[in-house]
């Protein structure tokens, strides 16, 4: 068991965190368990890999740790994941949406079957997950709702219409439900990364990198340079350590806003 100083913040609250296995969203499972949450994992992920992942998990956290395999394209298996989270730990105190591909063309040339996808798992999925959970949590008078958007949630980058569509779309969306919910004891809110060094990145460096002849670190240094003005990678736990602070109660208050994380990206 680790010494964490947020051990117990969270504890014995229900956390169902989308796309978490992997990058950004495994970070927040681990953050939130660290803090004293049970988790439910979900992504896309082979059976043997889930066992492995769930069983460390639950061991670096001392919580009880679930796998769902819903796929963030369709609405039936995502109130499924939800119901499945109530059945299983009896609430769904907290949500994460936080499930999200990428694809990068020009307007033009953005294969519509691409377009779908990026809308469906990026934007979609939170309303589904959204509407399903939010009837627990009034139940219980307490709920919180993560959405993790992006820098491209606030401001634009050539090449990724469908990605920057999803994500303004996001931010829209927690705003709306922050209205809603502001009087039943839930708060909504979207955090917005810059460059985080995971899966869904490291594609976008090896394309530069081939694009431009150069290595993958060269590749990554001008990935930054062009947006990140701390020339830093944002770290997982530091998306992961915010959602525990949006969770606690010093953040009960807190509600329809987004919180950027980039390094001064949008401050430019
Ligand atoms: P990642 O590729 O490492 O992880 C994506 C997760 O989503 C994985 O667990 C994957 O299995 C899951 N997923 C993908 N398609 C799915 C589907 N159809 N059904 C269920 N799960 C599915 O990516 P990441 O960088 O960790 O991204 C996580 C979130 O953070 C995304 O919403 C992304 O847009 C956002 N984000 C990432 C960055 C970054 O720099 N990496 C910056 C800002 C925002």
């Amino acid at each position: 068991m680790t010494e964490d100083k947020t051990q117990g913040k969270l504890l014995n609250k229900v956390a169902l965190v989308t796309g978490s296995t992997s990058g950004i969203g495994l970070g927040i499972a681990r953050r939130l368990g660290l803090a004293g949450c049970d988790v439910v994992l979900n992504g896309l992920m082979d059976t043997e890999e889930v066992e492995r992942v769930k069983a460390q998990l639950a061991e670096t956290c001392g919580r009880k740790v679930l796998y769902h395999g819903a796929d963030m394209t369709k609405p039936s298996e995502i109130s499924e994941l939800v119901e499945f989270t109530v059945l299983q730990f009896g609430a769904v105190d907290i949500v994460v949406n936080n499930a999200g591909i990428q694809h990068t063309a020009l307007v033009e040339e953005f294969p519509p079957e691409k377009w779908d996808a990026v809308i469906a798992i990026n934007l979609s999925s939170a309303f589904h997950s959204i509407r399903s959970a939010i009837p627990h949590m009034k139940r219980k008078g307490w709920g919180r709702i993560v959405n993790i958007a992006s820098a491209h949630g606030l401001v634009a980058s050539a090449h990724k219409a469908a990605y920057v569509a999803a994500k303004h779309g996001l931010v829209g969306l927690t705003k709306v439900v922050a209205l809603e919910t502001a009087e039943t004891g839930i708060t909504v809110n979207a955090i917005c990364p810059g460059w985080v060094r995971t899966p869904l990145v490291e594609k976008q460096i090896s394309d530069r990198a081939s694009r431009d002849g150069i290595s993958q670190e060269a590749a990554a240094i001008q990935l930054l340079a062009a947006k990140q003005p701390s020339k830093r990678f944002v770290e997982v736990d530091e998306i992961g350590d915010t959602v525990v602070f949006l969770a606690s109660d010093a953040a009960a208050n807190i509600t329809g806003t987004s919180i950027s994380i980039d390094g001064g990206w949008t401050a430019q």
